[in-house]
């Protein structure tokens, strides 16, 4: 293959050739359409390809694909375009974007789901709540879920129903050399095995199918919040009280100044406050029992919890994280919440200055955590917690500060880090990408990279270089 090229200028006369076979949308620089496609979640990243080819179907993306090796582009792949550090676009290459691949067939019975590589974690909710029934995934529900899916997926339902990934029966894969395969747990399990946490390593996913399971249509869920100067009693608490806590439950942790929205009373809004946010996915009334420590623990001041839709929670977040603001994140799991993790949490989310810095703790365990570390790539199912140490701002303005405070918080708490989720890493070269795998599972990946890609076609992932 010839190198890779960025900055190129692409000959027309290729582009007109790909356009003549094109059933979707090719956008070049100057056409309508570029600036809203180029963009992608992050407003911090701001990048431009040569050329973005929204691909209405697998003969699309084949096209695509052949079309970049022959004029040996940089490639980018868009999922949902949630990539923390910008990897779904590029200067100077193309943009293969799977956005408009929207279909998703639900089979109530055989309680199945197959979903295209475009949806979003919220349109399949929507499809398969309409039968009381959910894949396991996310927690933002404009987040794709190609990228999520391969990377892992933890979410609301991993300790009842384990990771996204523990629900995927089956993918088609275009390959980098254009070929389709397709793989599962018969049919190619080894690429099977490393699509299961290996990213956009191993090729272009055009079709997820998933196993569903029965979620709500109602669940007991939302936040309980106390104020900041509390935070170091509630985590205290809240570790104890979550200790012996049935897999139907999950928790996170925020960290964060109330939010300005309508269900935050006026004179909240804006006080630093720590927030236990709650899903209990299984009967109302037994969750109502579980829940009431909590609920009695100090004196919150304000207390969402409440039943509610499944549908209607999984938007809870969306408003704290919408397209366009400027993002940095840094992410670690550690093992449990010491006295010294908590401390260190206190101290730094103390100085959150963003009114929309917000940060969460993940509860793991559960289901997630019974799932032998070796049945797939995926990796850290044991950890106790994941941190998600997130800056936000509206704009370019105040964003270095917020770098800075993401990055001290971090550092403090290296010395308990264990693992790191591979979908919560910015750019941060191979040896966290390494430690994201562990070394095992890194160097079998890397043997399945030399199989299925051994140009490094696909380069823009957390990479791993043949
Ligand atoms: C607001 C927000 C909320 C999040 N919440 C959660 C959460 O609750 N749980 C969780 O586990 N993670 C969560 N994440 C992290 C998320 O899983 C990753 O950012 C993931 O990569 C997003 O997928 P995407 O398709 O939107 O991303 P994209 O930016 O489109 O892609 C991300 C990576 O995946 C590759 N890729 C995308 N589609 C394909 C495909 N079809 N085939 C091959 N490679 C592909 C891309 O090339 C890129 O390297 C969240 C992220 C954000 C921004």
């Amino acid at each position: 293959m010839s190198a890779i090229v960025t900055g190129a200028r692409i000959e027309d006369g290729s582009v007109r050739e790909l356009e003549r076979s094109f059933r979707g949308e090719l956008i070049r620089p100057g056409d309508p359409g570029y600036d809203e496609h180029r963009k992608v979640w992050n407003g911090s990243i701001d990048r431009f390809p040569v050329l973005i080819a929204r691909c209405a179907g697998v003969a699309d993306v084949i096209a695509a694909v052949k079309f970049a090796r022959d004029a040996g582009l940089l490639v980018a792949v868009r999922g949902g375009g949630h990539s923390f550090p910008g990897l779904s676009v590029c200067d100077g290459g193309i943009v293969i974007d799977l956005g408009p691949m929207k279909g998703i067939r639900v089979d109530p019975e055989a309680r199945t789901a197959r979903a295209q590589a475009g949806v979003l974690l919220g349109e399949l909710d929507r499809e398969t709540q309409a039968f009381g029934l959910a894949v396991p995934a996310g927690i933002v529900t404009h987040t794709g879920l190609a990228g999520l899916t391969l990377g892992g997926g933890i979410g609301w339902l991993m300790r009842k129903h384990g990771l996204t990934i523990d629900q995927l029966m089956s993918v088609d894969l275009v390959t980098a050399d254009g070929e389709l395969v397709r793989a599962s747990e018969t049919e190619n399990p080894d690429l099977f095995w490393g699509l299961r946490g290996g990213g956009g390593n191993l090729g272009i996913v055009t079709e997820f199918e998933f196993r569903l399971n029965p979620v709500g249509p109602t669940v007991l869920a939302g936040p309980i919040f106390w104020p900041m100067s509390e935070s170091a009693k509630v985590l205290r608490f809240y570790r104890e009280w979550i200790a012996e806590a049935p897999d139907e439950l999950m928790t996170i942790v925020v960290h964060r100044k109330a939010p300005s929205v309508p269900f935050v009373p006026p004179d909240l809004r804006g006080e630093l406050v720590v927030a236990v946010v709650l899903c209990w996915s299984g009967p109302v009334d037994e969750g109502e029992r579980v829940v009431r420590p909590l609920r009695k623990f100090g004196a919150p001041v304000l207390d969402l919890c409440e039943p509610k839709p499944f549908l209607a929670h999984q938007g809870m977040f969306d408003p704290s994280f919408p397209h366009g603001w400027s993002y940095y994140m840094r992410a670690c799991d550690v093992a449990e919440l010491s006295d010294e993790v908590i401390d260190i949490t206190v101290d730094h989310s103390l100085r959150i200055r963003s009114p929309l810095t917000a940060f969460p703790i993940w509860q793991r365990g559960g289901a997630a955590a019974r799932v032998d570390e070796q049945e797939t790539a995926f990796h850290g199912r044991g950890a106790g917690y994941s941190f998600n140490i997130t800056g936000v701002t509206e704009s370019a303005e105040g964003f270095d500060e917020e770098r800075e405070w993401v990055r001290g918080f971090w550092s403090a708490l290296e010395p308990a880090h264990t693992s790191v989720y591979v979908n919560f890493l910015m750019d941060e070269g191979e040896e966290r990408i390494r430690q994201a795998y562990g070394p095992e599972k890194y160097d079998r990946l890397k043997a399945l990279k030399r199989r299925y890609d051994p140009d490094n076609f696909f380069r823009l992932n957390q990479n791993i270089a043949p």
